[in-house]
């Protein structure tokens, strides 16, 4: 499939199924829409946790992109972008097919960062992307080992508390406190979580390098083992800082609030991927970009003034706590319980039910 096409969507990220959905509900704009995704599925990163901790099958937690994009009459373009040229607005693909459209928009999340010297004495899993992460777990399943979970926040929590009962050691090593940037009262409910479930929280650990079995912070060995999953915040992706978009710092596209590159205002860019002020990168912001974004997208298409994305001061945190319980935290209030996690179901499979035209 190739071509010329009037808009085409890169990555199956949240924002994305947010434009899909709307679509899905009868504001699909005119013209050639195409969408390219790494896989057949997007997989929906809230509930990996309760997958992982064996509270959901896989099926549960994923939106199959085919059936969707059929519904809103895009073509499913399945392959791994691996460059993207500005100046002809064109993508390439793995395989290499180069794609061209008029408007181009990116929702291709972001990567966990890698220690340098990764060799073959430590298996390293990256948490991202999910498909790949969920084949690795699979086989690493098969024979439990002592493991440690690089990265504390969020994410790094979660994933340990889902996984410790089945591995035999864990730890949890932060290169800040486990959840910086939270309130400390969320911080304390969550170290008592892991200590709980056993995990060994080593906080003020800066892993830069491997090297053989040893995971090092400066010149100290932090941790020796055979395998470490990579839950390391948020990194941009290569490729994409070296496009010849404007990027910021750290190589995250930098748009303006309509959410179009500074550089080329062809190119729109929502969640982990773009770079924006006072948006924190979270799946939270990435869902809430979706609405601005397609009404956007159809602005674009049909030449008509776009709106801007104002980012919400607050945002609410709900960490499964790999039990089917959560812990909570809301403008300096937390809580924790099983009640909780039973709302966070709620939320997650709504999440998942609107994408499949279920509600
Ligand atoms: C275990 C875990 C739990 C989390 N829980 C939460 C939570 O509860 N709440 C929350 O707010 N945030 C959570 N996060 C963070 C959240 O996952 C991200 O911030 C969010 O997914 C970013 O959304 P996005 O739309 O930018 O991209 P993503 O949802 O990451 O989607 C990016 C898409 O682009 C695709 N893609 C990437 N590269 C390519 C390529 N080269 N070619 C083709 N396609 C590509 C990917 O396959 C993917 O489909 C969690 C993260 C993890 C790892």
């Amino acid at each position: 499939m190739s071509g010329q096409f009037d808009l085409l969507l890169a990555g199956a990220g949240h924002a994305h199924l947010g434009v899909l959905r709307l679509w899905l509900n009868g504001q699909r704009p005119k013209g050639r829409i195409g969408l390219v995704s790494e896989g057949p599925h997007a997989w929906y990163s809230g509930m990996l946790p309760g997958l992982l901790a064996g509270l959901y099958r896989p099926e549960e937690c994923r939106i199959p992109l085919q059936a969707l994009c059929t519904a809103v009459d895009v073509e499913l373009l399945q392959g791994c972008l691996l460059g993207l040229d500005p100046a002809s607005n064109s993508v390439e693909l793995a395989d290499g097919r180069h794609i061209s459209a008029t408007w181009l928009s990116l929702n291709l999340g972001s990567q966990p960062r890698v220690p340098r010297g990764a060799g073959a004495a430590l298996e390293v899993l990256p948490v991202k992307p999910f498909e790949a992460f969920l084949k690795g777990w699979e086989r690493w399943q098969q024979a439990p080992q002592a493991l440690a979970i690089l990265g504390g926040g969020a994410a790094g929590v979660e994933l340990a508390l889902a996984l410790a009962p089945v591995v035999p050691a864990l730890t949890l090593l932060s290169s800040a406190q486990v959840l910086a940037g939270h309130p400390q009262a969320l911080r304390t409910r969550a170290v008592r979580r892991l200590a709980e479930a056993g995990v060994v929280v080593r906080e003020g650990i800066a892993v830069d390098a491997i090297d053989g079995d040893a995971l090092l912070a400066g010149n100290q060995v932090a941790w020796r083992g055979g395998r470490v999953i990579l839950a390391t915040g948020a990194n941009a992706l290569p490729w994409l800082g070296a496009s010849g978009l404007a990027c910021d710092e750290r190589g995250f596209v930098t748009v303006s609030k309509t959410l179009q590159s500074l550089s080329h205002p062809q190119v729109f860019a929502a969640g982990d991927c773009a770079s924006l002020s006072a948006t924190p990168r979270s799946g939270v912001y990435a869902v809430r970009q979706g609405p601005v974004l397609a009404a956007n997208l159809s602005a674009a298409l049909s030449g008509s003034p776009l709106t801007p994305f104002l980012p919400q001061r607050r945002s609410l945190a709900l960490l499964a706590d790999g039990q089917g319980g959560a812990m909570l935290s809301w403008a300096g209030f937390t809580a924790e319980g099983e009640l909780l996690g039973w709302w966070k179901d709620r939320l997650d499979r709504r999440f998942i039910n609107r994408h499949l035209g279920k509600q």
